[in-house]
């Protein structure tokens, strides 16, 4: 049978983001909330998931821009492996600046910076967004010579480093200061205070910062507050992955003329109309102030999450086994259960209509893998008696999840 073993990457990450959580407990440091973790958690699952979906395609135009446009051609040794380390990284840096200063390309790389946390969880907070926007930059390095599966082998290497540094654990490191892009860089990073903002944009090497002039260090007096400038303030899974597009949209429908509205879509962040996000919340209905979530609620979210993980990680182990029919229904299971757990935490009332269509998913998905007489009777004896007693159902749930 043929395994994908990148799925063991899932419990690898889940033990440093449990360890890190134990260490900060006993040293008695409020590093972890429970609902940012979640949302954190919940935005990786939905990347990993749609990356089973997506990384054929990378690997495609890896090998068309090699096959067509590769101006070199390296037979692959130590030095061209060493070469594309360094280019690789020089890219993502250019990426990375590039992803806070242009509106396009902040509306998919904001969705890392919402956290008010600062601990390995964060390091999840990775959209299939920004992963499609990424391959479009590192689309430069098969022209210069480096092939497909050179490519797609120094992206899984290179893309492990960075997990490391988004904590709060670990101080200053020595000499590796000079070097290495450290926790204490990256921490500076995502802060939002005045003096740290748009610094320290390296990935695995801080050098590319200190050539050209990002480079900030952490100051001892100076305490860092994560987060974006103006906080999200929301755990809807859906509005922190599009509020900054819809920000964006809202702003060139203000602008006048059509050269001006393209612009915007290439200016800076600070270009925002001031009003757009709280005329966006007004109109979605966000901010309600709805105090914070019963203990019951949390434990119903985690047991979700929890359960989506394990799900995901036989979903990728065993990739290779399940027909296609089987792969888009337990993606979108899994995508309305991500939707659904912000939506609670939330206190949405709508969730409901959301577990209706969850349940329907998974009676479609059993019908799938079974598709036998008896199972297509329960079926839609099941799916009748869910649509006749819709109204009581939706009753219970809803004072069984908010009380
Ligand atoms: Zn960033
Ligand atoms: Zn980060």
């Amino acid at each position: 049978m043929q395994l994908n073993y990148l799925a063991f990457a899932i419990p690898l990450f889940l033990f440093f983001m449990l360890l890190e959580y134990l260490v900060a407990r006993h040293k008695r440091k409020p590093y972890f909330n429970f609902t940012n973790s979640v949302a954190n958690i919940n935005v990786g699952i939905a990347e990993r998931l749609l990356d089973i979906f997506t990384t054929g395609a990378f690997y495609f135009v890896y090998d068309y821009v090699y096959r067509h446009y590769a101006i070199f051609h390296f037979k692959p040794g130590i030095f061209h492996w060493l070469v594309l380390w360094l280019f690789t990284d020089f890219i993502w840096y250019w990426y990375h600046r590039l992803a806070h200063e242009v509106n396009m390309l902040w509306a998919v790389h904001v969705v890392h910076h919402q956290s008010d946390d600062f601990n390995y969880t964060v390091a999840a907070r990775i959209t299939v967004f920004q992963a499609i926007v990424r391959t479009g930059f590192w689309a430069v390095l098969p022209v210069f010579g480096f092939t497909a599966p050179m490519i797609v082998t120094m992206l899984l290497i290179h893309g492990l480093y960075p997990f490391f540094v988004h904590t709060q654990l670990i101080g200053k490191l020595g000499f590796l200061e000079y070097i290495l892009v450290t926790p204490s860089h990256h921490r500076v990073h995502h802060a939002s205070n005045e003096a740290y903002l748009d610094k320290n944009y390296g990935d695995v090497f801080i050098i590319w910062d200190k050539l050209f002039g990002t480079f900030c260090e952490e100051q001892e007096g100076e305490e860092i507050v994560y987060g974006l400038t103006e906080p999200l303030g929301s755990h809807s899974f859906l509005w922190q992955h599009f509020h900054f597009l819809l920000e964006l949209l809202y702003t060139a429908r203000q602008t006048k003329g059509l050269w001006n509205k393209l612009k915007v879509l290439f200016a800076k962040p600070e270009t925002i109309a001031p009003d757009a996000r709280s005329a966006l919340e007004q109109k979605f209905g966000l901010r309600q102030n709805k105090g914070p979530a019963p203990e019951k609620l949390n434990r119903y979210v985690l047991w979700q999450v929890a359960g989506i993980l394990m799900l995901l990680f036989l979903f990728i182990l065993f990739e290779s086994q399940f027909p296609l029919m089987v792969q888009v229904a337990a993606a979108l299971l899994i995508l309305v259960t991500l939707i659904n757990c912000g939506a609670i935490l939330e206190q949405r009332k709508w969730i409901f209509y959301l577990e209706f269509t969850r349940c329907l998913l998974l009676l479609l998905i059993v019908l799938i893998y079974l598709p036998t007489i008896s199972s297509l009777l329960f079926i839609v004896l099941g799916s009748l008696l869910a649509v006749v007693y819709f109204k009581e159902l939706q009753r219970y749930y809803l004072q069984w999840v908010y009380s």
